[in-house]
């Protein structure tokens, strides 16, 4: 619906069309088409006033705010970037990532003000912070200093308009550059695999420093949806308002389906008018899967996506999910979505693998980031003669099915033989005495890594470590078994909910280079 793939053309369009339809609601305010796009043209010419000239960088930080998604499309067209930032991040790390950005002005949530002051000093670009919301509210002067009128720059396919950091897994979170181009072809295979039309009521729950909000928003906008900003997850309220506010259309993280299924009543909610739930960005458990079905009687798109491909690029759709001829693809990422080619590589080699043996993801599409915002031996790494590397590492079936088994950098090479973490994770979940675990490569003389197995008991458990890789060996390869067994009260998670590994393995590789 971007007539020429430009990010503004389809605020133009759905003004055009549907002046007076409502476009975007946040908390009590909605706005139509029509206001969209005067407000879109105000912080876009504000952003002028301010100073800001194209290719400089704004930063946002606040829990989900419909201002965001203004200030984005705003950079589209005034030629800035947006670079959204995740606002849970511990104070250093705030500063790491807004010094990164190398952002001059500074868009922040007001209930973000005290983290700001104590890391005021240390912020190198910054010129000026804009207060979003709350009593002192100044975004509403700030786009009452723009006009009516467009920028009238012009931008290229390749701009990047909007920067989002990588969830900080594997390493430091790093400023993927989306651009109009990627972001358009994303809008479209998205549009396409979950069925956004102009009726759909498109609920964004995800933050939007991250690519499951700002991308899935813009997706359904680019279709005319209604688009819904959550503030931030509060389970029974989410619950509670699709089916009032008729939603089409949402995406979660797995923990929320989670969360969802323990609110008290959670099968007596109006869930009439969903048609898609999605849920993706890190493994989905299947008995949680098969709980979360059972409940909500509407299609499950399972999204297998990444920020450096500016979203989904993968997805099991509902069919699929009702497969009772092939339950095994419910654990199962899906198929490409239109637009993405797949292949399968060995991670060591870089030729491609059979189908059914396990390599490493690479995408092509136009849907892949411009680069790495200031990080070029990093974007060379990663985009290596047009693939995008996605770092996961996996297998497709015969069918084209593809199924994510770990990241690249957790594999543990133990002797020569490569061990898959998750595997190991799989069976030790069945173990009636563990609640959570993780299974991490340390250091051996021998064998250049052994397994270790790191558990959270279930309450009131003791977890014996003779019997747990006991219980191992009689399900698994003996190198696959863990050598050892440390035992821990929880497990270091980032902000999206991830396990870090990278945490977990650091004591026991102090002053050692891993060769992953
Ligand atoms: P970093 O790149 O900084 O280490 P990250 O890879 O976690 O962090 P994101 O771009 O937010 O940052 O996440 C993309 C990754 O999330 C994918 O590469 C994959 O490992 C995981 N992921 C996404 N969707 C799924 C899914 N459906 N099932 C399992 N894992 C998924
Ligand atoms: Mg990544």
């Amino acid at each position: 619906m971007t007539d020429s793939g430009h990010v503004f053309d389809m605020v133009r369009h759905w003004e055009r069309e549907d002046p007076g339809r409502t476009a975007l609601r946040f908390g009590e305010r909605a706005w139509t088409w029509g206001e969209l796009a005067t407000r879109v043209r105000r912080n876009a010419t504000a952003q002028a006033a301010a100073g800001l000239a194209p290719g400089d960088r704004v930063a946002f930080v606040d829990k989900n705010h419909a201002a965001c998604l203004e200030t984005t499309l705003a950079c589209g067209l005034a030629g800035s970037v947006n670079a959204v930032v995740n606002f849970r991040l511990a104070p250093a790390e705030l500063a790491y990532v807004l010094n990164d950005s190398g952002a001059r002005v500074v868009f922040a949530g007001a209930e973000l003000l005290p983290v700001l002051e104590q890391i005021r000093d240390d912020l190198d670009a910054v010129e000026r912070v804009i207060t979003v919301g709350g009593e002192d509210d100044d975004y509403e002067a700030f786009l009452s200093s723009g006009t009516d009128s467009e920028p009238g720059h012009h931008a290229e396919p390749d701009d990047c308009f909007l920067q989002l950091y990588t969830s900080g897994t594997t390493g430091h979170p790093k400023g993927a550059m989306l651009t109009h181009r990627s972001l358009a072809a994303h809008s479209a295979a998205a549009a396409d695999a979950f069925g956004f039309t102009r009726d759909s009521v498109n609920m964004v729950a995800m933050p939007l420093f991250h690519v499951g909000g700002t991308s899935w928003a813009l997706a359904g906008m680019s279709m005319g949806c209604e688009t819904i900003v959550v503030r931030e997850v509060v389970p029974a309220e989410i619950l509670a308002t699709f089916g009032p506010e008729r939603v089409t259309h949402a995406f979660f993280v797995p923990a929320v389906f989670g969360f969802f299924l323990q609110v008290p009543g959670v099968a007596d909610f109006d869930y009439s008018s969903l048609r898609c739930l999605g849920y993706g960005g890190s493994p989905m458990p299947t008995p949680l899967l098969r709980k979360a079905m059972e409940v909500f009687p509407v299609g499950f798109y399972q999204v297998y996506g990444m920020t450096e491909a500016s979203g989904v690029f993968a997805v099991l759709g509902p069919d699929d999910h009702r497969d009772t001829a092939h339950p095994e693809r419910l654990a199962s990422a899906g198929l490409p979505v239109g637009g993405v080619e797949v292949r399968v590589v060995d991670p060591a080699t870089g030729d491609p693998v059979a189908d059914g043996e396990l390599g490493e993801f690479q995408v092509r599409s136009e849907q892949v980031m411009g680069g790495y915002w200031r990080r070029p031996k990093e974007t060379d790494a990663t985009i290596v003669a047009g693939w995008l590397r996605t770092g996961d590492a996996g297998r497709r079936d015969e069918h084209g099915y593809l199924y994510i088994e770990d990241r690249v950098k957790d594999l543990i090479i133990s002797g020569g033989e490569n061990v898959y973490p998750a595997e190991v994770e799989r069976v030790l979940a069945e173990h009636p005495g563990v609640a959570e675990c993780a299974v991490i490569g340390v250091p051996d003389d021998k064998w250049g890594e052994t397994v270790k197995a790191v558990l959270v008991p279930v309450e009131g458990a003791t977890i014996d470590q003779d019997e747990v890789i006991e219980f191992c060996r009689e399900r698994l390869a003996r190198y696959k078994c863990p050598a050892t067994v440390d035992v821990a009260e929880s497990l270091p998670r980032n902000a999206t909910g991830k396990i870090l590994k990278r945490t977990l393995r650091a004591p026991y590789w102090a002053g050692r280079q891993r060769a992953l």
